[in-house]
């Protein structure tokens, strides 16, 4: 095990036995030292399935379970590798139910949530819904129920804040639903109030490994510290140059309490970066040092001194499109200072700031005819029709699920208007059920014409039966086989149809719906990995326990392992990756670091934009360090203030980055030769294609 590996990661994985702690600066090997202790434990004789090693990312997760595979075989698929919320679902899914939790609760992803508060708080405007979604998350990891958060809260705006969440549990409670932050929290208080349940666990895991330790939050150091008890067998591995998700909960005390909590913690720091070129790595460690630093860390490349770090400049947002095309164009087109050539379009990554910046980018690619995904922005999952299957798929799983039953019955239409509905719901909350129990109720008729009645019993049945068979189903061909007679039963896709204008977005939509489905039986065979990781191993399942880990998913990301296209990603997404090429954009003053003021409803102390700044510092550590052989930061002279152009000026981390002060300006041959280059390849492949067909 320990081929490709350093003496320090060697040491990293050898030691079994207690709780270590691996820091290191980026690319420096953490991420392979967890996929090789997941190894070296098997090979030690720990049983597969008790070690459990948590990812940032399902994503990350996915990938992990693949390099795992690569290195110990089919035992890969049994090893826990998940995030640490797919784990909190498998933890209440077992044992949820000493704590009242049925195990098929639904789990209400964000804009569930919106909408439930929207309904609880009495408003019709999503921005406010946000805001107190925003506190109460803030609230929930910190630990803090609604009678607590009324204890503390500062304000009149806080305190009807803490009223509106009292009612957002009850609501929860009611519809048997969890929220994201309750699938830390509420493991935790299981962990924590159930001897019987921790020591279930503390058993179950041989061995717990983390990889992006420094962006967790102080309830998930806590559910780490139930989870590995007083052996606290765990390795734990991260980075605090590249914390970034501050904004979000997670807290570097957790990297400071740790050789506090474990005092015979084995601290191990790696050195060599195997991904940068010296250049790169120059400006990267140029970038973080004015930040304070937690633990003093140094790094050093072998790669050669590489390229130059390219500075380019460009006059709006389309001109730095145009010039990030026209780099990855004669980029493909040549050869870099090794000789080697990068023809493939998965080499190249463009990183920015934030989601609405990539539309410009993607403009400039499809001009282009270059093939890109987008990673990190809108998800599938949030399209209206896979939120429509959703529901049904969700009520088939839990009755319970209010939110579920009400787009089910309304989608497509069938006849039951808003007013029988809303009978329905008074006369459930008056009698403490659900929608869905109500409606089968003896002393429902009281309050219902006999017509409404049927239609809703009608319904009930339905759903009755649908969940019967859904049941029954055992891998691919049973649930596709299943899904398509029940979108045809439903009369979904004249649904669509009717529902939209234009019929070019009506036949995308149904697309999207019929891939929906071919992923879902897919699971159901166990053709693809569970990238949630609440079910193991590839198994068949049927499709009311592939239902239940779909909101924990925010992408179809296992059909992206393949592609060869460009990525277009966030900086916060593009984390623990890397990419041949990589062109960070929009690095201009006010965009990267973000400009306080720019944004509303903050407050701006001192110490407040101080901190800021030192994580909009790292998030530019990040983005350096994803590029192993060449970079290219670019910024723009004007850039957008809502709706207004400002003049603008490179953000401060070029500067930071000690690059020769020769910036590199646009070449018009450049963009010429890589033009040509590219016309010369087309060309050549096409009279390849034409000579193979003869
Ligand atoms: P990040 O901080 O960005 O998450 P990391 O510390 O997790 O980075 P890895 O992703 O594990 O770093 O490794 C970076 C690159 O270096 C990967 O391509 C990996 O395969 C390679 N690498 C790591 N260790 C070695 C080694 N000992 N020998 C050769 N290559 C290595
Ligand atoms: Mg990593």
């Amino acid at each position: 095990m320990s081929a490709g590996l350093n003496l320090a990661q060697q040491e990293a994985v050898n030691f079994l036995h207690g709780p270590c702690l691996v820091l290191a600066g980026a690319g420096s090997g953490k991420t392979r030292v967890i996929t090789h202790k997941i190894g070296r434990l098997i090979q030690a004789g720990l049983e597969p399935k008790r070690i459990a090693a948590i990812t940032f990312t399902n994503k990350a997760a996915t990938e992990m379970r693949e390099r795992a595979k690569g290195l110990i075989g089919k035992a890969a698929n049994e090893v826990v590798i998940c995030t640490f919320h797919a784990l909190g679902v498998r933890m209440l899914r077992q044992d949820g139910g000493v704590m009242g939790l049925k195990p098929q609760f639904s789990i209400m992803d964000s804009a569930d949530v919106t909408g439930i508060l929207k309904d609880a708080g009495g408003t019709t405007d999503a921005a406010t819904a946000r805001q107190w979604q925003w506190t109460i998350s803030l609230w929930k990891n910190m630990g803090l129920n609604s009678a607590q958060a009324m204890a503390i809260a500062k304000d009149d705006n806080e305190r009807t804040i803490a009223k509106i969440m009292a009612r957002y549990e009850e609501r929860l409670t009611a519809y048997q639903s969890v929220d994201f932050d309750d699938l830390i929290g509420l493991p935790l208080k299981l962990l924590q109030e159930h001897d019987e349940v921790r020591t279930k666990w503390q058993n179950q895991l041989g061995h717990v490994l983390v990889d992006e330790y420094q962006d967790t939050n102080a309830t998930q150091y806590e559910v780490l510290k139930c989870l590995v008890g007083e052996k606290a067998r765990f390795t734990a591995v991260g980075d605090d140059d590249q914390s970034i998700y501050g904004w979000r909960g997670a807290t570097l005390d957790n990297l400071r309490k740790l050789p506090q909590d474990f005092p015979n913690l084995k601290v191990i720091k790696l050195e060599q970066n195997y991904r940068s070129t010296s250049a790169i790595l120059r400006a990267a460690n140029n970038v973080i040092q004015p930040n304070p630093k937690l633990f003093p860390k140094t790094l050093f490349s072998e790669l050669g001194e590489g390229e130059p770090v390219r500075v380019v400049d460009a006059d709006n947002e389309e001109h730095e499109a145009e010039r990030a095309v026209a780099r990855i164009q004669s980029l493909r087109a040549g050869t870099d200072a090794a000789g080697a050539s990068h023809r493939e379009f998965k080499d190249f990554a463009i990183l920015y700031r934030a989601n609405h910046q990539a539309r410009i980018f993607e403009k400039a690619l499809r001009k282009a005819q270059l093939p890109y995904k987008v990673s990190g922005g809108q998800s599938f999952f949030d399209r209206a029709e896979i939120r429509d299957l959703c529901a049904w798929l969700r009520l088939w799983v839990n009755n319970d699920d209010d939110p579920a039953f009400l787009r089910a019955v309304t989608t497509p239409k069938r006849g039951i208007g808003h007013q029988t509905l809303q009978s329905l719901g008074v006369f459930a909350s008056q009698y403490k059920l659900s929608l869905f129990e109500a409606l089968f109720s003896n002393s429902l008729p009281s309050v219902l014409s006999t017509r409404a009645l049927s239609g809703l019993h009608e319904f009930g049945r339905y759903v009755n039966d649908l969940e019967f068979r859904a049941r029954l189903t055992t891998g691919a061909e049973d649930a596709r086989a299943f899904l398509t007679d029940w979108l045809k039963d439903i009369g979904y896709e004249k649904h669509l149809y009717d529902a939209e204008d234009s019929e070019k977005l009506a036949a995308s939509r149904w697309t999207n719906v019929m891939e929906f489905c071919d992923w879902m039986a897919q699971r159901c065979g166990g053709e693809i990995d569970d990238a949630a990781g609440v079910s193991i191993g590839s198994e068949k399942k049927n499709l009311l326990e592939v239902a239940q880990t779909i909101a924990l998913l925010s992408t179809l990301s296992e059909r992206e392992k393949d592609q060869n296209v460009i990525t277009l990603s966030t900086l916060h997404a593009s984390k623990g990756l890397e990419w041949p090429h990589v062109m960070l954009v929009g690095v201009t003053e006010g965009m990267l670091p973000f400009r306080l003021d720019d944004e509303p409803g903050t407050e701006h102390t001192n110490e407040n934009i101080a901190v800021r700044l030192q994580e909009e510092r790292r998030l530019m550590y990040v983005g350096i360090t994803r590029a192993q052989r060449t970079l290219a930061v670019s910024w723009t002279r004007k850039r957008k203030k809502g709706r207004e152009l400002i003049a603008a000026q490179p953000s401060r981390f070029i500067a930071e980055m000690g690059l020769d002060k020769t910036t590199v300006k646009e070449d018009p041959r450049e963009k010429l030769k890589a033009l040509r280059a590219e016309f010369a390849q087309r060309a050549s492949a096409a009279s390849a294609e034409s000579a193979a067909n003869k």
